[in-house]
């Protein structure tokens, strides 16, 4: 790649998290990798040199998690603690919920989990019900929230409701946070068939008296602040996948390279190079989408970026799903032992193609937006 697409210091950046990567690999224990991964300043390096990050953007918060995916041990959390959760802080917060929030997620002492998803609403976040009614200084929350990861290991959720209009009386979107000791705020685990070491939560929010800086900055500009935590929500689940279909195609590569049951390893019949390098060409395809989305991000055109971070979370996710596939397919049988670790892929590669926004609702919003079809949704 060349200096045009990534500065030196980026490459730099991707090497050593590689490196620290390939120490911690496959069997990583996830608060061991966050803490030196925080220590070393790759948890921040997206938020304001101001409150202890890096003063880079999402270029470089997905080059973090890209090279830990692809070395085997990615960082979820990361997705949704540093990328909208701290976007969000230090773009719309108040002071003294910069100085509160920051610092920490900054050194990652601090994660924050992010929660939309509601049972009846899904896809459709329009429909969300959770509600927050005035009461004295602060208020007082009511819902439901489903899928939501991390719960367990945030020090809070972000959590998005709606409040009422003084002046019109209609419900528009705000965002919470919500500490996990809150009273009433009650988490439940979803029995996943994930393998991961982050779980998921259903969350009942049962009058949650919420503390009074709970409310993120100004109660009007709810769907702004929204909308400022989705591109880096999908730019990270984008990071997420290239890295997960990296390592699945390393794995394969190996095998690939050394199993031989004809006169020539396995890798010399082209039914077995050719899915392979097309895998390759899909990954490094979905990340110069990913490389643009953050690009145009960082450089402020949220619009522009919309765009770019619905296609490279669309694409890293197809990419990562048919080079997981290929993977376990090239390993023969080994590819569905425990030993060999891949099988397990095929069930994570598919979160991507759901979360955070699935692969029909982006194709929805390409019809739409970038083609003008009409709205179908
Ligand atoms: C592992 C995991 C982690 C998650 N973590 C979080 C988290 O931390 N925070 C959070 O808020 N959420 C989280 N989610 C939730 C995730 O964002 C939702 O699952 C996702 O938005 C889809 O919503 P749904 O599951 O309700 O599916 P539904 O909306 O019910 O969709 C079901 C199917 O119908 C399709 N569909 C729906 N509407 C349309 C349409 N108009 N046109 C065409 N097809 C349509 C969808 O594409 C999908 O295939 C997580 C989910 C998973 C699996």
């Amino acid at each position: 790649m060349t200096g045009v697409i990534e500065s030196q210091e980026n490459k730099d950046l991707r090497a050593a998290v590689a490196a620290l990567g390939a120490r911690h690999g496959r069997g990583f224990d996830r608060a061991a990798l966050w803490s030196e991964a925080a220590k070393l300043g790759y948890l921040g390096v997206n938020l304001p040199e101001q409150y202890g990050g890096g003063g880079g953007g999402m270029a470089e918060l997905s080059i973090v998690l890209e090279e830990l995916g692809s070395a085997g041990c990615p960082l979820l959390m990361m997705v949704v603690s540093p990328a909208i959760c701290g976007t969000v802080i230090a773009r719309f917060g108040t002071d003294v919920q910069k100085r509160k929030w920051l610092p920490g997620l900054a050194d990652g002492s601090l994660t924050m989990a992010f929660g939309i998803t509601e049972p009846d609403a899904g896809s459709n976040s329009h429909r969300i019900t959770t509600t927050a009614r005035r009461d004295g200084d602060g208020g007082v929350l009511t819902g439901r929230k489903v899928f939501i990861s991390g719960v367990d290991i945030a020090d809070a959720t972000l959590v998005v409701g709606r409040t009422e209009d003084a002046r019109t009386g209609s419900l528009k979107p705000c965002l919470f946070i919500v500490p996990r000791d809150t009273p009433g705020f009650q988490r439940s685990r979803i029995d996943m068939e994930l393998q991961a070491a982050e779980k998921q939560f259903e969350l009942v929010l049962d009058d949650v008296r919420l503390p009074a800086d709970s409310l993120v900055g100004d109660e009007d500009a709810g769907l702004l602040q929204l909308f400022a935590g989705l591109n880096p929500e999908r730019i990270m689940t984008a990071a997420f996948a290239i890295g997960m279909g990296r390592y699945a195609l390393a794995r394969a590569v190996d095998y690939a390279t050394t199993r031989q049951v004809w006169k020539l390893p396995i890798g010399g019949h082209q039914a077995i190079a050719h899915p392979l390098a097309q895998a390759h060409i899909e990954l490094e395809l979905a990340r110069l989408m990913m490389q643009k989305a953050a690009a145009l991000y960082d450089a402020g055109d949220d619009a522009g970026a919309g765009e770019a971070a619905n296609m490279a979370k669309y694409a890293a996710a197809e990419a990562c799903i048919r080079a997981v596939d290929q993977a376990v397919h090239t390993l023969g049988g080994n590819g569905l032992t425990r030993e060999y670790g891949l099988a397990s892929l095929i069930t994570a590669a598919r979160v991507a193609r759901i979360a955070p926004v699935s692969r029909e609702m982006i194709l929805n919003y390409v019809s739409h937006q970038s083609l003008g079809l009409p709205k179908s949704y």
